[in-house]
């Protein structure tokens, strides 16, 4: 569904921004996706983001399908109030075609715990009381405990554990991170506090490089006052592109899609891609990967950790029952290691990469719930 969304500005102006909601599977349950607000949000890009949710939430085998919604939109140039008015306009225009047993939206790019509240809320005026129609919310408003460190919780956990794999020590590691929003500021935390080295990492408006280490809490704190990393005194000045190929054993895209290309790929030092963001790699710099035998943890498993919070959210709000952060955690990290087993078991016996093991669970998953279901 495309959707104008027009609204009043501050200083009386009308803008209007073009917003979509895609509907991909629903074979294995409700759909489930992000909302992502961003200036490069387009149809063909929500779409291939709805088709990823559908894999993502087979791989990890949570019963879900996949969609995904966004609207083009630069956040910087609203206001609060405006950003809130976007928002419950685009309910308005989409309120029937979501629901707890329907399509279930997140946060993504751009969108947080506040915007997903505010979704609760207009949702709400038109149906009624019923909070496990959006995940993401604040832990005050049935949010859950761990949802908003769970993407990047995820991904730690999960570099660790391929690392481990292939008899390698996460905290013998060096790590360039790209993204330092929700995603990529909470991965950096956990893979810090096992010991990892992040010595580079970057976001929209620069980057910051240290070979010794990145002293990552103070840079959380930094990034926080000044709304980037760029400028952090402690290291010297990083572009993305530098970021990328820079000589280190992980590298971590957690922005954009499309950044490792096959300009890039030849050039990239890293033995290790661990895909935080949504299809950051094209299927150009993928063949490249694949002939250099960089490993690739495929976004698919790699970033699976926020929908798979945001299905505890879903569960415990239709418990009208709270978990303990603990429990979270447990849970979160049982579900992850399951999905990195299985893939990493059909990629031995069928000698192909994880990315194409992780299709072939997801889409295997999702055949058989079609074939089963009937039509
Ligand atoms: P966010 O809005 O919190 O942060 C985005 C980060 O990317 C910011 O640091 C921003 O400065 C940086 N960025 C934006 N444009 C950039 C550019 N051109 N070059 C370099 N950096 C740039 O977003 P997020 O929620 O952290 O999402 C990041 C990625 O992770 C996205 O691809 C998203 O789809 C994916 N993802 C997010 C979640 C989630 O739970 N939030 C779950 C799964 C996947």
């Amino acid at each position: 569904m495309k959707a104008q969304v027009a609204i009043e500005r501050d200083n009386g102006e009308i803008a209007t921004f073009i917003g979509f909601r895609i509907q991909h599977d629903s074979a294995r349950g409700p759909m489930k996706g992000g909302l992502r607000y961003h200036p490069e949000v387009d149809e063909d890009e929500v779409l291939a983001l709805a088709t990823l949710m559908t894999w993502k939430t087979a791989v990890v085998n949570i019963p879900y399908g996949g969609a995904k919604g966004g609207i083009s939109v630069n956040t910087k140039d609203l206001s609060p109030g405006e950003l809130e008015r976007v928002t419950r306009k685009f309910i308005d225009e989409i309120h029937d075609m979501i629901g707890p047993d329907k399509d279930i939206p997140a946060p993504d790019m751009g969108t947080n715990a506040q915007v997903m509240a505010w979704i609760m809320n207009q949702y709400q005026k038109y149906h009624g009381f019923n909070p496990a129609c959006v995940t993401g919310k604040p832990v005050e408003l049935h949010g859950s405990e761990g949802r908003e460190e769970a993407t990047g919780r995820g991904v730690a956990i999960l570099t660790k554990a391929m690392l481990e794999r292939l008899k390698r020590d996460v905290s013998e590691t060096t790590i360039a991170l790209q993204g330092f929003g929700n995603v990529g500021s909470f991965a950096s935390q956990f893979l810090h506090d096992m010991g990892a080295n992040i010595v580079g990492v970057t976001d929209a408006t620069g980057g910051v490089w240290n070979s010794e280490g990145l002293d990552i809490p103070a840079l959380i704190q930094y990034s926080r006052d000044k709304g980037s990393v760029a400028g952090f005194a402690e290291g010297k000045a990083l572009t993305n592109e530098e970021l990328l190929c820079s000589k280190v054993d992980v590298l971590i895209p957690a922005a954009l899609g499309g950044v490792l290309t096959d300009e890039n790929a030849e050039h990239v030092q890293a033995k290790f891609i661990v895909e935080a963001a949504n299809n950051p790699t094209t299927p150009q710099a993928d063949e490249i990967f694949q002939k250099r035998e960089i490993i690739v943890l495929p976004d698919i498993l790699a970033n699976a950790g926020g929908v798979t919070a945001s299905y505890f959210e879903w569960v415990q709000n239709r418990q009208h029952f709270k978990w303990e952060l603990a429990r979270v955690r447990k849970e979160l990290d049982q579900i992850l290691q399951a999905g990195l087993e299985k893939v990493w078991k059909i990629a031995e016996d069928k000698k192909v990469s994880l990315r194409t093991a992780a299709y072939l669970l997801g889409i295997g998953r999702v055949g058989r719930a079609t074939v089963m279901g009937g039509i």
